[in-house]
């Protein structure tokens, strides 16, 4: 599953939390605004509400102070116009302000009429009919005795809204009697868009207050309903409610906004901040990563990946079959050790260039280390693809490689096996290994596959190296040494003798020194098994104190330092002078220059130890190079000696190495001298010492003491 990475992660975080933090914020203003906002809205309506509601109350607070007045009433009944219009008309305009004043006889005759706006205005009856239903109903209560004699209310008068009142006016005390239905009436209308508005404007600073007879607000205005007799809206009182919101809006706004700025900005720098060492850690982790999963050399993938890969793909190796082939290229160390490590790496990356170049669609090619390569080829369909694709795999170390120094060539082996479910991850790599391994015991620059066989062969050989190495712990239990006589070609005289080790073993029986030598040396356990032989040689040695005693040493007893060291010890423990030893050494020990090995080389040959160059011609180098090894003597191997007579160039490499050797100062031994021809042919090319089954198999102690016993007696006779 496919995760974010960390910092991409932190940086969503945070900016979702500054985005929440900022809406928050906003949100909070805007409930505060808008809350604001409607408590000054409701407590406007409702102040105007209350100046409407004092107004009419006290237009009629007005009428009382002159309706309930002995002389008044009486001047209404004696139609005193001229006294009601100067003691009442006038004083209501002009005291109280109010802006129509009407008196009606009992017969609703006009008596008086006062009006604040001379011009305008329609004739008083119109306001008399606005006033109807209050009239009327003053009128029916007097008659029917009801107590009201004041009625007041809203109402339009010549169009216009205004507050009425309409009080009947009767005597103050009971001197005076009118009886019901003589009462006169006062009138009283106040218009609210004139006097009653400018005081509504300066008492509650509503500037703009005005009065519409629709409600036709706008967006920006309130409206609020100014109610007639029956409930029912007269008029519209209208104003822009400037309302607190805005100006607290206006305050905090730019106060809040760059606070915001400001938290948004230090969150963004810490965000980068950690963005940033976050991303730096991701890389890290992730070049860590690779590192943990690629091989440094080459950059191709190493073990771990292939493990991680081959958990991934065996599940699923029933439906997609899928190969694990090893690669390992023969001959390496050898390259190693001819032209230096440097070489060594540079073949190490060129084969990786053309494996990666010629193995195009594979799952996986990586390094397990060393000379060691791993294919993972997923999809196959027969075992004719593998091996074609095996081929393949050889193909890429045919060609030489060039490095420093010269041309290296060497060879590939490859082994695989199949992948299967029920295999464990290290079954399948124990398979793969087993094949390679056969492959390279076949005789290298071969593919080999995963069979029973093989790994019944396989298992045989850890079996003897563990049981070599029980024998070797119990002090050599069933090992033995044989000695072969080594000869002069001259006059056939015994020189010495060669120690070879022998194995009678338990199970098996003579075990072949060619089969557990190789296991000896794969599992370490050569050196000691040397050393062994080294020591059983010497104590035989001494009952042949004129002969020369050659010994083999393993290329990998040398890996232990301090070998020379212990050779010395050793002989002189068993006391053996260094004179009568011979090491046999392979050609490949002396090939790395300045190695440890040609040190420790150099120390026993100074300590009079001669040295032996084994198998001559077998391995990596060069006739010529014989002239740089500093060697006492070259034994030809047995494959040249066959050939002897049948094979020209046989013949010819014999004698060019005799010619040498001598030219050199160095002894040449023919190994492997069957025939009679094969020996008088080396005895003519002048080779110095032979050896062979033609004289001698390699043969127990006692026999060599006994030809030496049989050699004295024919001396002597
Ligand atoms: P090598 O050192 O070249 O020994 C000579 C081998 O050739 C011996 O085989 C010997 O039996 C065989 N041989 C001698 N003459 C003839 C002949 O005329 N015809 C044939 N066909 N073979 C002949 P062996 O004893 O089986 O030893 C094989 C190899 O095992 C030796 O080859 C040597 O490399 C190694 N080896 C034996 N003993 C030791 C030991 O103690 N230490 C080490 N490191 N290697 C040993
Ligand atoms: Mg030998
Ligand atoms: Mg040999």
């Amino acid at each position: 599953m496919y995760t974010k990475p960390l910092s991409t992660q932190i940086l969503w975080l945070t900016s979702l939390f500054a985005l929440l933090a900022l809406t928050g914020t906003l949100l909070v203003v805007a409930r505060a605004v808008t809350q604001t906002d409607a408590d000054a809205l409701e407590r406007q309506r409702m102040l105007v509400g209350r100046a409407i509601a004092e107004e009419v109350a006290s237009l009629s607070q007005d009428q009382k102070s002159v309706a309930s007045w002995d002389e008044a009433a009486r001047r209404v009944r004696a139609d005193d116009r001229e006294w009601l219009h100067e003691n009442i008309g006038l004083w209501m305009r002009d005291y109280f302000q109010h802006d129509r004043t009407i008196i009606l006889s009992a017969k609703d005759e006009i008596l008086v009429q006062a009006r604040s706006d001379r011009l305008a205005g329609g004739p008083a009856e119109d306001m008399i009919a606005a006033f109807g239903p209050h009239l009327a109903a003053l009128r029916s209560g007097a008659t029917t005795g009801k107590q009201e004699n004041a009625r007041r209310g809203i109402t339009l008068i010549d169009g216009r809204p205004a507050v009425v009142s309409a009080i009947q006016i009767v005597p103050h005390s009971a001197r005076l009697a009118i009886r019901p239905g003589e009462e006169g009436v006062l009138l009283s209308a106040v218009f609210l868009d004139s006097a009653f508005l400018q005081r509504l404007r300066s008492a509650y600073a509503l500037s703009d207050a005005r009065i519409r007879l629709t409600n036709t607000a706008r967006a920006w205005e309130t409206a609020l309903p100014v109610t007639g007799g029956h409930g029912a809206p007269v008029a519209y009182l209208v104003w822009d409610p400037r309302l607190p919101g805005e100006h607290l809006l206006k305050a905090i706004l730019p106060t809040a906004l760059f606070t915001g700025l400001v938290v948004l900005f230090v969150v963004g720098l810490y965000a980068r901040h950690i963005y940033r060492s976050s991303a730096a850690l991701e890389a890290s982790e992730v070049h860590a990563r690779h590192l943990a999963y690629h091989d440094g050399l080459t950059g191709l993938p190493n073990r771990a990946h292939l493990l991680h890969r081959l958990d991934r793909l065996l599940p699923f190796s029933g439906e997609d079959r899928a190969v694990l082939l090893f690669v390992d290229l023969d001959r390496f160390k050898e390259v190693n050790d001819t032209y230096g490590h440097q070489a060594g790496d540079e073949v190490i990356r060129q084969f990786a260039g053309r494996a990666e170049r010629n193995l195009s669609g594979v799952d996986m090619l990586g390094r397990l280390g060393g000379d060691e390569f791993a294919v993972l080829l997923r999809g196959v369909a027969s075992e004719e693809e593998v091996t074609a694709f095996a081929a393949r795999i050889l193909s890429c170390g045919f060609d030489p490689f060039l490095v420093p120094g010269g041309s290296a060539t060497i060879g590939v082996s490859v082994g695989y096996a199949w992948l299967e479910p029920e295999l464990s991850r290290s079954e399948v790599l124990r398979r793969a290994d087993v094949a390679l391994y056969a492959a390279k015991r076949e005789g290298r620059g071969r593919f080999c596959a995963f069979s029973p066989e093989t790994d019944a062969a396989m298992r045989t050989r850890r079996q003897l190296e563990d049981e070599l190495r029980l024998a070797l712990a119990r002090g050599g239990e069933g090992l033995l040494v044989y000695y072969q006589p080594l000869l002069s070609a001259r006059d056939g005289t015994f020189v010495g003798v060669e120690a070879l080790v022998r194995w009678q073993h338990p199970r098996l029986g003579f075990v072949s020194p060619a089969l557990f030598v190789p296991i000896a040396e794969e599992s370490g356990l050569v050196s000691c098994l040397d050393q062994w032989v080294l020591v059983q040689a010497c104590r035989d040695a001494r009952a042949w104190p004129d002969l020369v005693l050659a010994v083999n040493v393993s290329p990998r007893s040398f890996e232990r330092p301090g070998l020379a060291a212990r050779i010395r010890t050793t002989l002189s423990a068993e006391g053996i002078h260094p004179r009568r030893l011979e090491v046999e050494v392979t050609e490949s020990l002396l090939l790395a220059e300045h190695s440890r090995a040609q040190a420790e080389l150099q120390t026993m040959r100074q300590s009079g130890i001669r040295i032996a160059l084994d198998d001559f011609g077998t391995g990596y180098s060069s006739l010529s190079r014989l002239r740089t090894l500093k060697v006492d003597k070259v034994k030809i191997d047995r494959s040249f000696v066959m050939g002897l007579g049948e094979t020209g160039g046989s013949t010819a490499i014999i004698d060019a190495v005799i010619d040498l050797g001598h030219a050199l100062g160095v002894t040449v031994l023919a190994e492997g001298v069957e025939t009679e021809r094969q020996r008088e042919h080396l005895r003519t090319a002048g080779c110095d010492e032979l050896q062979g089954f033609l004289f001698s198999p390699p043969v127990p102690a006692e026999e060599i003491s006994a030809m030496l016993e049989a050699e004295w007696e024919q001396g002597a006779a």
